[in-house]
């Protein structure tokens, strides 16, 4: 007796069969049950029919006197449907365009082959060609998946190594069958039935928590969103900065913190309206957002105030600070076709990010800005270090007993705008 013997008596085909077809109903019916409870994921609804295709399918496929008379190759031309719309589904999900020749082409495929007789019985036979296809549709869920790793979560995490791992069980049996002698390897049935009904289940159960994640996480960002400009809001920018200050302060750096506020805003808004000062806020916020790297910190603190930190120093955060007033002041000449000729000004302050006060910060930056708009406007102003701003502040002002002159000394924290 062949080790594979007893597991093919209690595990018959078409008990196996019967189990899948009533369970890929079962779970086809309550995806597009959920997805009628929230019907803005649609791609519950192709999940669902592609689970009641493939239930179809195997009916079609395990029948044992035939009930439904269609040629044989139809129920694996449906099984390989499901497999593209199920992976239509995951595009859909995560936003992304339907290609409907790729998803059919399985299928199409399939039927297409089996005119040619002679082809189907290469790599394996009809079923070795049709493990290789479905192998193929997993392993490209698994990639799309993969591409959408940055948001991270558990369950894309699981939605990723479920698949691979079913396209590599998927394509075992095979490995087996050239290995193995010819008795000793398992039924090919049994095993892709048994693996189906699992793979099925499983997949139900990550693509709801798929769901339920993608969501929380549209939430989240909603509720961290400035809705004008689609940067971070106040709240969410203080957030962030705090973390990106942790992570900095492992490697032991500096992040220095930029202040913007755009000049005579007051004075757009009063001579071309408010929806032209929105408007130039819009282009503000993408000039800022084209000039920094994607990791960089930017927010919208309110009105025509805007932050970002930056890791690195004072030489660093200038760079940007020059960057971003220089392709304001160029996209500000003209805003929603008027001659506007909107710019910015600047205030920047640093500090080891191990030791930072986020407030201390603004407020050391804040004090820069007023002297930028003091100076003059449309430039970048540095506070003085944190350490030399601590230190003793010398009198705020002398007069030269010769010149008459004034000299006064910015001190960072001190300064506050009008
Ligand atoms: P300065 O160069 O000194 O910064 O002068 P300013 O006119 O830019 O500064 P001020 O603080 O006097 O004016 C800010 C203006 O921004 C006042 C307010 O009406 C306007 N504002 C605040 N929030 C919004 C907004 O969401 N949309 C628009 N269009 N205007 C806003
Ligand atoms: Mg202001
Ligand atoms: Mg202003």
């Amino acid at each position: 007796m062949t080790a594979a013997e007893p597991m093919q008596s209690f595990l018959d085909v078409p008990t196996l069969t019967f189990v899948a077809v009533c369970l890929a109903t079962l779970l086809g019916l309550f995806l597009i049950f959920a997805w009628a409870q929230q019907r803005d994921a649609r791609a519950l609804a192709w999940w669902g029919s592609a689970y009641l295709i493939g239930a179809a399918s195997m009916t079609l496929w395990g029948q044992q006197t035939p009930i439904v008379r269609v040629p044989p190759e139809v129920p694996g031309a449906l099984f390989f449907l499901a497999c593209g719309i199920i992976w239509s589904g995951v595009r859909l999900f995560h936003g992304r365009k339907l290609l409907p020749l790729p998803a059919c082409a399985g299928a199409l495929g399939w039927l297409v082959l089996h005119q040619f007789p002679s082809l189907t019985s290469a790599g394996g036979g009809p079923i070795g060609l049709g493990a290789l296809v479905v192998a193929c549709y997993t392993f490209v869920i698994a990639w799309e998946l993969w591409r959408e790793r940055r948001e991270s979560l558990f369950s894309r995490t699981a939605a990723i190594v479920v698949p691979c791992l079913h396209a590599a069980i998927f394509l075992m049996p095979f490995a087996l069958q050239a290995v193995l002698p010819e008795k000793a390897a398992p039924n090919l049935m049994t095993v892709l039935a048994l693996e189906t009904i699992i793979y099925a289940v499983g997949t139900a159960f990550i693509v709801l928590l798929m769901v339920k994640d993608h969501h929380v996480h549209v939430y989240r960002r909603a509720a961290s969103t400035d809705h004008l400009t689609g940067l971070l809001n106040r709240r969410a920018f203080l957030e962030n900065a705090l973390a990106l200050s942790a992570r900095v302060a492992r490697r032991g750096g500096k992040v220095t913190l930029m202040m913007f506020d755009l000049d005579h805003f007051k004075s757009i808004n009063d001579r071309f309206g408010h929806a032209v000062g929105d408007e130039a806020l819009r282009v503000f916020a993408q000039v800022v957002r084209s000039s920094m790297r994607a990791d960089d910190i930017v927010g919208r603190l309110g009105g025509e105030e805007f932050a970002a930190i930056v890791p690195g120093d004072m030489a660093i955060a200038a760079k940007i600070a020059e960057r971003v007033r220089a392709s304001f002041e160029a996209a500000g000449v003209t805003i929603a076709t008027h001659a506007i000729g909107a710019t910015v000004s600047i205030g920047a302050a640093t500090a080891q990010a191990a030791q930072v006060d986020i407030d201390a910060v603004i407020a050391r930056a804040d004090a820069a800005l007023y002297c930028a708009k003091h100076n003059g406007r449309n430039r970048m102003e540095a506070a003085p270090d944190a350490e030399e701003a601590a230190a003793p502040p010398p009198p705020p002002a002398m007069t030269l007993p010769q010149s008459g002159l004034t000299v006064r000394r910015h001190a960072g924290a001190e300064g506050q705008r009008a």
